[in-house]
This record gives C-alpha cells, sequence and structure tokens, in this order.
C-alpha cells in the first residue's frame, strides 16, 4: 500500500471506471478521506456532463452539405489538368505511332531483373498512393460525421 494520495488522473479513473483501477488504488480510496471528496468531486463532475443534452445542429447538416459535394463547379484547374493529361496522352500515341517499328525492340536491350524492378517500383508507388487516398477520404469522412 502507497502512503501518498492518488493523483488526479488516478482518481478520475476511478471515478469513471472502479472496476479497472488497481487494487492498492481502491484500497487507498476506501480508508482515504480526503481522496473520497475529490472522488466525489469529480462523480458529481461527470455525472453532470453525463445528464447534459447533447449538442445538435437545429438544421439538416448533411442536407445542405450533400448537394455541394455531389456536384462541384467547374473549375478552371480541373481543366487545366485534363487538358494537360489529353495533351500528354495524345503526344504519347502520335509518338508511338511515328516510332512504331522501334517499339518492338525498345525492351530486348535492357535486362529482365531491371524490368521487374521498374515494374515493382510502379507498382508499389500506386499502392501506396491508393492508401493515402483512402486514409484521406476516411479522414473527411469521419471529420463530416
Ligand atoms: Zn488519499
Amino acid at each position: 500500500m502507497i502512503a501518498a494520495h492518488l493523483s488526479e488522473e488516478e482518481i478520475q479513473q476511478y471515478a469513471l471506471d472502479k472496476k479497472g483501477s488497481a487494487p492498492h488504488l481502491i484500497a487507498h480510496m476506501e480508508t482515504c478521506v480526503d481522496c473520497q471528496a475529490k472522488l466525489q468531486t469529480y462523480t458529481q463532475l461527470f455525472e453532470a456532463i453525463r445528464v447534459q443534452e447533447k449538442p445538435t445542429f437545429d438544421f439538416d447538416l448533411s442536407g445542405l452539405l450533400m448537394p455541394q459535394l455531389a456536384k462541384p463547379k467547374f473549375a478552371f484547374n480541373d481543366f487545366l489538368v485534363y487538358f494537360t493529361v489529353f495533351l500528354m496522352g495524345s503526344s504519347t500515341i502520335v509518338a508511338a505511332f511515328a516510332f512504331r517499328k522501334y517499339l518492338a525492340n525498345i525492351f530486348t536491350g535492357v535486362m529482365p531483373m531491371f524490368i521487374y524492378l521498374i515494374l515493382l517500383t510502379g507498382l508499389a508507388v500506386i499502392v501506396f498512393q491508393a492508401a493515402e487516398l483512402f486514409r484521406k477520404y476516411q479522414k473527411q469522412i469521419s471529420a463530416l460525421n
């Protein structure tokens, strides 16, 4: 048994979950008048917090937010991104068509192990990007709720 009084955290823990407290804390709490007084204060505080009405919006939050999320406005940045992707894709196709007779021999000079390394790196980057995107999505959804 320890002689010192319980800390504020220990008393709060005891008030919230008596059975989860360590046996020596329970023994001290049952004998010490000072700690019992603090416990009573915390118990009243926690009870007052518990009986308080949970704050709610007096308007329909999801009803207001969802239409804005569903149809995004036209953004010039999005257009720029799509245009750049289109430009890159079309120039790649044009280049592939222009150099089509060399394409068949493009990987013959490269070691197979090197090709696997490139593919593995690309796959790893895609997996990490997808995981990051999913984590960000989950965070935003939980922030909404
Ligand atoms: Zn005490």
